[in-house]
């Protein structure tokens, strides 16, 4: 895999898989880390990364903005030339208050579904034409192999048969759509080697998942990129959790 990119770079398991990704043997390091973040400015432990590993390039990405989607394509096309893009992680995601029916507000739907679901689809349509020119960059990869990678973060809280404890209607919808457009995206992107996952990292200790979760930042993100590494075209279209295994919609 020559190049990446992740977005909620900055913090959290954004941050975490990036310096995840630079833990492996070198030969599996992705010669172009592109990280985006909404404040590059204040991205302090991504900036200091940053500055020791060449490999690492930050553009500004807020996921509300969707008119700026083709003009940060251009720049992530900019960088990574005429290889295109082997991985697209949509990381960046916010979390909702835990509301039972009576107290559900629309603001907060639209929020959460804008930022969780309406970025990562819009994303991947506009990224599109850079994973395809990687896919048919690496058209000699093993049979079966993934030619280029979508994985879009979701939530085991988007599963219609975890669903046993209700509420939470802003963050389950999100993430159950995006599980939805995971599958579309394979069907669509049928015949071209590119292969789209959903995957639930776990509870981990984040500002989203917070102190009680069991699982560190930098032991859920290496499982999680060791399971992103072998996403393989079995894989296209299906939902798990961070170690491979596969989960229920
Ligand atoms: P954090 O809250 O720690 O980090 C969220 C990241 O998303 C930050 O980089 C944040 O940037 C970015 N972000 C939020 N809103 C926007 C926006 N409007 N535009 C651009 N970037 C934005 O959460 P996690 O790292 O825990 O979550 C990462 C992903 O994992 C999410 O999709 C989440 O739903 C999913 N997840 C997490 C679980 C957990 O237990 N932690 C469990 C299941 C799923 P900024 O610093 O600028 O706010």
């Amino acid at each position: 895999m020559k190049s990446m990119l992740i977005t909620g770079a900055n913090r959290g398991l954004g941050f975490g898989m990036i310096k995840a990704i630079l833990n492996q043997p070198k030969e599996n390091v992705p010669q172009i880390i592109v990280a985006a973040c909404r404040k590059p400015d204040e991205a302090n432990e991504l900036q200091a990364l940053a500055a020791e590993n060449s490999n690492i390039r930050i553009l500004q990405l807020e996921s509300k903005d969707l008119d700026r989607y083709p003009a940060f394509t251009k720049e992530v096309a900019d960088i990574v030339k005429d290889g295109g893009l082997d991985l697209l992680i949509n990381n960046a995601g916010i979390g909702s208050r835990f509301h039972r029916i009576g107290m559900v507000k629309s603001d907060e739907l639209i929020e959460t579904f804008t930022v969780n679901t309406v970025g990562p689809i819009m994303l991947t349509k506009n990224i599109l034409p850079l994973l395809k020119s990687a896919a048919e960059k690496n058209a000699n990869a093993p049979q079966g192999a993934a030619k280029a990678k979508i994985v879009n973060i979701s939530s085991i809280l988007g599963s219609m048969q975890a669903n046993t404890d209700g509420g939470h209607y802003s963050y389950r919808c999100s993430k159950a759509a995006v599980n939805a457009a995971t599958v579309s995206m394979k069907v669509d992107l049928k015949g071209t080697g590119i292969c789209a996952v959903c995957i639930h990292p776990g509870w981990v200790k984040t500002a989203m998942g917070g102190p009680k979760a069991p699982l560190e930042v930098d032991k859920a993100c290496k499982r999680l990129v060791n399971t992103i590494m072998q996403i393989s075209e079995e894989h296209n279209g299906g939902f798990y959790d961070l170690d491979g295994k596969k989960l229920a919609w």
